[in-house]
């Protein structure tokens, strides 16, 4: 079962869940404030099948580059 991250809207936090597929866009009550406004975030595990072994790593290591989606422009530094 794949582990999905929710972003709360009203105190920005985390809440991690590992759920089946078929439930990952239902609502999930955040863990803190439990409020209901939470967005799914892309899974880690995802992350790691779609794009290999080293950009995978560079990804989850930090995952800061806003200038591209597919994680490997001059800017990402996975090089
Ligand atoms: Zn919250």
């Amino acid at each position: 079962m794949p582990v999905y991250e929710y972003c709360c809207a009203d105190c920005h936090s985390k809440t991690e869940l590992l759920r089946p597929m078929s439930e990952a866009d239902a609502p999930v009550e955040c863990n803190f404030c439990h409020s209901l406004r939470t967005s799914r975030k892309l899974s880690v595990f995802s992350a790691f099948s779609k794009t290999g072994n080293n950009s995978a790593q560079a990804i989850a290591g930090s995952g800061s580059c806003s200038s591209c989606a597919g994680g490997h422009c001059a800017s990402c530094g996975s090089r």
